[in-house]
């Protein structure tokens, strides 16, 4: 499972990672492919549309990290919306509720249902030490009774004597006094499947959903079938209000459509998977790993998520050090312009920090919009790392220079230098105390 997509994924964004630089071109090709491998792979078009569009519009608008490449970035973006479509935490079986709990399994024959109810009745025994009563209600079907029953015993928990002639409902009322009485924590109630969603099916199971009102009603269905799971979990959700699905067969060669459109299109979780025929054959199903195994780059995601939680501390660190030797230089000019621009509109941001509303008023005539920022960014970009450094080095040929590459007069690069000045002598003297705000102004 997976291993299709896998491999044109990795494919594709290993294509961008060996890449120094990205332009939004280059994002918008590979989501042209992502598209592709994910239609490919079976996912619901109204997923794949949501998915890449969303991948592109955080990638382009993306502040890529020190120390890692476009190219990772992407991938990191890629990895946390694959978990977001798979549901992004993991979920189980909801146990929380007065003893006994009733769960009601449903699905298509065939999907495995019988296989699943003994499977997890396994594990609810074993690994959460709860005493699980099985019944079937295939009131049509009574080879059905005795494979619940032989599954019972092979995973060693009761079911519910097998009585000719009951109605669906009636073994269920009759599980749920006999888990009274016997003391059971849980009754997993397995109802009769149909090899198409039916009326006649639908309503069965509505009926014994209100008799039983079960804390869990489980969707089963078949990895393999790819859409029509899908399909099918939306059909029994909308009559009969699922809380989780139970995927089988992800151990087949499905390529994969249902298990990552499942959420997407049905809002309910998968809880668990069946991965082989036998009782033991099941796993949670965890979001990030599954993006994990679907991506195989893992290590790429763990750097971005390092480097990001690195940069911004050192970031701030390094900026308030520079401000406190009053060593703020162009270099970090350019920067908080930037993160200026990120944060959209000056005007708010301007009128909140302290001094600024006067220096705005002070640098006559400057006009302080976003498309100046940009512009003193080009200027300072314009710049060698030593003017930055030091911006007593811009005498006048230097300005020429700098004017030519940035497309700007020269008195445009005298009023950043003042701007720059302004600010270093503010920061200066808020970090060492010495002298108020007003007087730092007063000098300029
Ligand atoms: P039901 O009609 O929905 O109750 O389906 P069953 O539980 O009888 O299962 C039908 C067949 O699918 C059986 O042969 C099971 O062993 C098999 N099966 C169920 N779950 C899985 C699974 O996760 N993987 C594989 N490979 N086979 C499964």
């Amino acid at each position: 499972m997976f291993e299709g997509l896998s491999d044109r994924l990795s494919g594709i964004l290993s294509g961008l990672t060996r890449r120094g630089a990205l332009t939004e071109a280059d994002v918008t090709a590979a989501m042209r492919e992502v598209r592709r491998a994910l239609l490919e792979a079976d996912v619901a078009l109204e997923v794949v549309r949501g998915f890449t569009d969303r991948v592109r519009e955080k990638a382009v608008g993306a502040v890529v990290l020190k120390s890692v490449t476009p190219g990772q970035m992407v991938v990191k973006i890629v990895n946390d919306e694959l978990v977001a479509m798979l549901g992004t935490e993991a979920e189980t079986v909801d146990l929380n509720a007065p003893a006994p709990v009733p769960i009601l399994m449903v699905g298509l024959q065939g999907s495995g249902k019988t296989t699943t109810t003994a499977k997890i009745a396994r594990r609810l025994s074993e690994r959460e030490k709860r005493k699980v009563l099985l019944a079937s209600l295939d009131t049509r079907r009574p080879a059905a009774m005795e494979q619940l029953a032989v599954l019972a015993q092979q995973v060693g928990v009761e079911s519910l004597p097998i009585v000719a002639g009951q109605s669906a409902v009636q073994i269920a009322k009759r599980a749920m006094d006999a888990a009274r009485f016997g003391g059971f924590d849980v009754v997993m109630l397995d109802t009769a499947g149909r090899t198409t969603v039916d009326e006649a099916l639908m309503a069965e199971a509505a009926e014994v959903k209100a008799a039983t009102n079960p804390h869990e009603v489980l969707l089963v269905a078949d990895a393999l079938t790819g859409q029509d799971a899908v399909n099918t979990a939306r059909a029994f959700d909308q009559r009969l209000g699922v809380t989780g699905i139970v995927l089988t067969r992800m151990d087949g060669d499905s390529r994969g459509g249902a298990a990552l459109s499942m959420r997407a299109v049905t809002g309910k979780p998968i809880k668990l998977v069946g991965v082989g025929e036998k009782v033991d054959a099941l796993e949670e199903f965890h979001p990030s790993r599954v993006a994990n195994r679907i991506l195989g780059m893992g290590d790429i995601v763990s750097l971005v998520e390092k480097a990001a939680e690195t940069i911004d501390a050192e970031q701030a660190m390094r900026t308030a050090e520079k401000m406190r030797r009053g060593k703020f230089d162009l270099e970090d000019l350019s920067m908080q312009l930037a993160q200026m621009e990120k944060m959209g509109g000056i005007g708010g941001l301007m009128g909140m920090l302290p001094g600024m509303g006067q220096i705005k008023k002070q640098v006559e005539g400057a006009n302080l919009d976003e498309k100046m920022f940009k512009r003193q960014r080009a200027i300072i970009s314009s710049m060698t790392p030593q003017e930055r450094k030091n911006p007593d080095l811009l005498k006048n040929s230097r300005k020429k220079r700098i004017a030519a590459g940035s497309g700007v007069k020269v008195e445009e690069i005298n009023k950043l230098l003042k701007m720059h000045r302004t600010m270093a002598d503010l920061m200066k003297a808020m970090g060492s105390g010495k002298r108020g705000i007003g007087q730092a102004l007063g000098s300029m």
